[in-house]
Formats: structure tokens, sequence, C-alpha cells
């Protein structure tokens, strides 16, 4: 957050068409930086949002107010490829004064990307946070990666809190929202839905999460576990994860 301080900013949120990240570049500066305002940037509780949102919607209302002297506008996604907490965040930005560009990202533009960190071996985590990169640098060099069949499955949107992941083998794919991020195609309930049968699976979401009601139905369906978590992961949620992995 201090780095991010001393800089002009463009902040984004979710998915937003690359067609309006790359307009808002061309209006607002071509060297402006992007910020993620979906992750934990350490930014204080701007008391804006009530306690009961989920964590991530929470982040990009405290993040914005906090660097509100750096930041310029915010592409903000209000489609389906985000939620309507992402639509009510919009709003209540721009009543707050900032500078809000709505984006849809519509089927039309759906990509149909290679999978290749979704079904690669390696941290779960660093194969999360490239997902995520793809979102500004969607051609951005691919690290060496191997793939691998599939001994676990994560399911969901990338934590608040990354700790979460690092319990997960290197050999589990990635599956939900996360997927269709890499696959480009963010509001493809059907992609967001699939997962390899047989795999136990980990359905993640944030606590007051529309995603919950998605990951409750297909945890019951797959016998997988289904898991919520608010702010930061505590240790009963740890091993109940971790006991999963072993058993499963
Ligand atoms: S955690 Fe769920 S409700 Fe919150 S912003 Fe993400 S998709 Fe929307």
């Amino acid at each position: 957050m201090k780095n991010l301080k001393s800089k002009k900013l463009i902040g984004y949120y979710g998915f937003p068409r690359r067609s309006t990240l790359r307009s808002a570049r061309e209006r607002f500066g071509r060297d402006l930086e992007f910020v993620d305002l979906d992750v934990a940037l350490g930014a204080p509780d701007s008391r804006v949002i009530q306690t009961t949102t989920c964590r991530i919607t929470a982040n990009i209302v405290d993040n914005a107010i906090e660097l509100s002297r750096n930041i310029v506008a915010i592409v903000a996604d209000v489609g389906e490829g985000k939620c309507d907490r992402g639509r009510y965040a919009a709003f209540l930005l721009r009543e707050a004064g900032f500078n809000v560009i709505e984006s849809r990202f519509p089927p039309e533009e759906f990509e149909d990307r290679s999978l290749v960190y979704s079904t690669s071996e390696g941290s779960l985590a660093e194969r999360v946070d490239r997902i995520m990169g793809t979102v500004i640098h969607p051609s951005s060099s691919v690290d060496q990666t191997r793939a691998c069949s599939p001994t676990h499955g994560f399911w969901g949107v990338p934590p608040h809190d990354f700790r979460i992941l690092d319990i997960f083998p290197p050999t589990t794919h990635i599956y939900g929202w996360t997927r269709c991020v890499e696959a480009g195609n963010p509001g493809d309930l059907e992609m967001e839905c699939y997962v390899d049968k047989n795999v136990p699976t980990v359905f993640f979401t944030q606590s007051f999460c529309a995603k919950q009601d998605l990951a409750h139905h297909l945890a019951e369906k797959h016998d997988g576990l289904f898991v919520d978590c608010h702010r930061n992961v505590n240790n009963s949620i740890l091993s109940k994860v971790e006991a999963f992995i072993k058993l499963s």
C-alpha cells in the first residue's frame, strides 16, 4: 500500500472488458499503473461497508478510499463476470466522488484461451496470482509450466487470505471463477460450474458471497468440501481443509 501512495493509479476490480481497460489507459495516461482493488492491500476499515459484506467488496471500497488521492479512475466490473456486490460497490464509490467507469464483459467477447496455470503443477497461490495478472497483461509470457493430472481441486475466487492456498498439493487444479478468468470467459456459468469427476475438490467462497449458493450445490453434487471464510483464515478452517486433502 505504501509504495502505491506515491503514484497516480487506475483502480479496477473483477474482470473488466479489455477494451474498457485500454480506453481508460488511453484517456488517463498510458504510463499509469493499474491496481487490483479486490486484493488485500492492507487498507484500514473505511467503515463505508457493513461488516456482513463479503471481504472482497470491503477490500475494493477500503482500498479505493485509502488510495483516493492517487486513483484517477476506477474501472468497475459490474456485469455477470463479477456479482451484484460489484455493481453496488460501483454505485457507492461514485457517490463517494470517484470517477467510476462501468464494464460488463459480454459473452461475444469470451476468449476461450488455453488453460495453462489452472491445469499445471506448482504452487497454487502462485498460479492463482499469475492468472489474475492476465486481466491486465493477457499476453504476458508463460513461465515454464508442466501440465499434470489433478489429485485435488480448488474451486472459487482468489481468497482474501492466500494462506489457505498453501495447504494444497502442487497437483491441484483450479476451477470456478478463477479458471474462467484464465480462459478469458468471465461470467461463463457453465465453465464456472465445471469440475473434473472424482477429483476431491474444495469449494471455497468468502462468507456473504453470492457464490456460496453455487459452491454449496457443487460440493453436494461432487462430494467435495464446502468452506467459507470471512476475513483471515483461522486454524479451524485450515485444519478442516488439511484433513479433507489428507483423507481424500
Ligand atoms: S467474494 Fe463473492 S460477493 Fe464478494 S465480490 Fe467476490 S464474487 Fe462478489
